[in-house]
């Protein structure tokens, strides 16, 4: 099965690159494995994925040290500060840094380890109460601000849009965050490299390519719904 559903998101991501004229290499596909068991991984794996998406960093580390060497790991999930030390220059990407302090924690971290790590801004696009992330209008000024940070590159933005029934209900959200990151990109004459946008779930995700996303982020297209123990707020949350 799901073999099939990602021939199937493999599809639609050519469709959405096409209709926008873009190139299928431009779109990184993050298969969202949080919830689920190694074999379905190991399944994704064997069928060419390569980039793999959690949301916990326990969770996160114990796959690591169950897959193959040559997988990159994303942490989508909002991060606790004191977790920050498990996964530093450990994982590819952290996509949800959304305050200071967080930054800086990786900061230490990654200078302590060696390493400048990539992370991406968390945009709360849609400006909702429940969701992470730093306000459309402050963005600017956070990445001024995180951006001297010697040991953390910020690589682009991340958002989570909306739960919608209709995914055109999102395009204005990733019309928005395109708007923000071309800003940013002007920041400084990009003298960093600011070329990562994350945005798109199994809901949104052809949108958010015709828009401009360079990695979406797909979970339940590929393995199918999740089964949670407890509350779900609807999206990632290291607690
Ligand atoms: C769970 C999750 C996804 C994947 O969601 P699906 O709707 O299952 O594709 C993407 N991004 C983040 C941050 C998530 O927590």
């Amino acid at each position: 099965m799901i073999k099939e559903n990602l021939r199937i998101v493999e599809e639609n991501i050519q469709k959405a690159c096409d209709k926008a004229g873009r190139d299928r290499g431009e779109v990184t596909l993050i298969a969202v494995s949080k919830t689920k068991p190694v074999e379905d991984l190991m399944e994704a794996y064997d069928a060419g994925i390569r980039v793999f998406g959690e949301n916990k960093v326990q969770e996160l580390c114990d796959k690591m040290e169950k897959m193959p060497d040559d997988i990159h790991w994303h942490m989508i999930g909002h991060l606790q500060k004191n977790k920050v030390k498990y996964i530093v220059g450990r994982v590819d990407l952290i996509h949800g840094v959304d305050n200071e302090e967080l930054a800086k924690e990786i900061n230490k971290r990654a200078e302590k380890a060696g390493v400048v790590q990539d992370i991406l801004i968390e945009v709360n696009i849609a400006e909702e109460e429940t969701k992470f992330g730093i306000a459309p209008d402050k963005v600017e000024d956070f990445y001024v601000n995180i951006s001297k940070l010697p040991y953390v590159n910020v690589r682009g933005l991340m958002c989570i849009a909306p739960n919608v029934d209709d995914e055109e209900k999102n395009r204005r959200h990733f019309v928005n965050l395109h708007k923000i990151f071309v800003d940013i990109m002007n920041i400084m004459g990009n003298n960093n490299r600011v070329d990562i946008m994350s945005m798109g779930m199994t809901g949104d995700y052809r949108v958010a390519i015709e828009e401009g996303a360079t990695m979406v982020r797909v979970g339940t297209g590929i393995f199918g719904a999740r089964n949670y123990q407890g509350g779900f707020t609807g999206h990632g949350n290291d607690e």
